[in-house]
């Protein structure tokens, strides 16, 4: 049986956003099916991370304006929430873990954020990992439909930390940090991340694989990529099958939901049921 965690806190249903992300939506569509009733498949409430943790990734005048901005509570339950997935997994308590954000990350470096983000959860989960003696390698795929710069600033330099990103413009220096081209549509994307990003796991071998998955993918979000909502479950499966053969299974999948309410009720009950390695056509 596969342990599964599913990390979520009512305050990510939340206005904060520029826009309303719809992931309380996409939640509320996991407890509709029942998966919360299938074995291994837990509900974990996402606690927000110390103040301490934050400001060892951020500088105070960064805090303190998420703080003056009233994001204080989401930002802080939206890390925790990667926090407790990377906790969990790493202490071989649970296999895999989803953690379903209330706003977003990779857009917040050191001492600026923008672009719907606001402190950076991957930067954060990492830095919590090895302070507490896990890890400490750690490979981030970023497909969101955006460079992840503030992530990519935070981990430059960090040989123990591979960053691949899906975003067509950013720059990478080809060994810890790798930007690679658009896809444009499902069966693209499904090829080349098994053909691009799976061989780079191989040669990295990280102690876990965050997978930050951002839906502005999706034909019906912002998004330019033209994805349709099989193309998630199935990119889940490819990096599932990955982290099984170089990290023993251990995928941590962060999705902040910026596509309309049917999209997140759509995808995010399929990618627990691929974590948790249950049929989801
Ligand atoms: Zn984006
Ligand atoms: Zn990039």
């Amino acid at each position: 049986m596969i342990r599964t965690g599913v990390f979520y806190s009512e305050v990510m249903r939340n206005d904060h956003a520029p826009s309303d992300m719809n992931i309380g939506k996409g939640f509320d569509a996991i407890v509709k099916e029942g998966l919360f009733e299938v074995e291994g498949i837990s509900l974990i409430e996402a606690e927000p991370v110390a103040e301490e943790l934050v400001l060892r990734v951020h500088t105070r005048r960064l805090a303190d304006e998420v703080r003056r901005d009233g994001l204080w509570e989401v930002g802080r339950r939206s890390a925790g929430a990667v926090v407790m997935a990377f906790d969990r997994v790493l202490s071989g308590e649970l296999d895999n873990g989803l953690a379903l954000v209330g706003i977003g990350g990779h857009h917040a470096g050191r001492d600026d954020a923008y672009g719907g983000c606001c402190l950076n959860h991957e930067a954060i989960a990492v830095t919590w990992a090895r302070e507490n003696g896990r890890g400490p390698r750690f490979a981030i795929v970023d497909t969101d439909t955006h460079h992840g710069d503030g992530t990519r600033e935070l981990l430059s330099g960090d040989s123990n930390a591979l960053h691949i990103c899906y975003c067509g413009y950013g720059r990478g220096d080809g060994r810890t940090g790798v930007c690679l081209p658009h896809a444009s549509g499902d069966e693209e994307f499904v090829r080349r991340l098994r053909a691009e990003v799976v061989p780079l796991l191989r040669e990295f071998r990280p102690d876990l694989v965050l997978w930050f998955c951002g839906l502005d993918t999706h034909r019906e979000s912002y998004g330019t990529r033209c994805l349709t909502s099989d193309c998630y479950p199935r990119l889940c499966e490819v990096l599932r099958e990955a982290a099984g053969e170089v990290c023993r299974g251990r995928l941590v999948v962060r999705v902040g939901c910026n596509a309309p309410a049917r999209v997140a009720a759509e995808v995010l009950p399929r990618m627990v049921k691929v974590l948790a390695g249950q049929p989801w056509r």
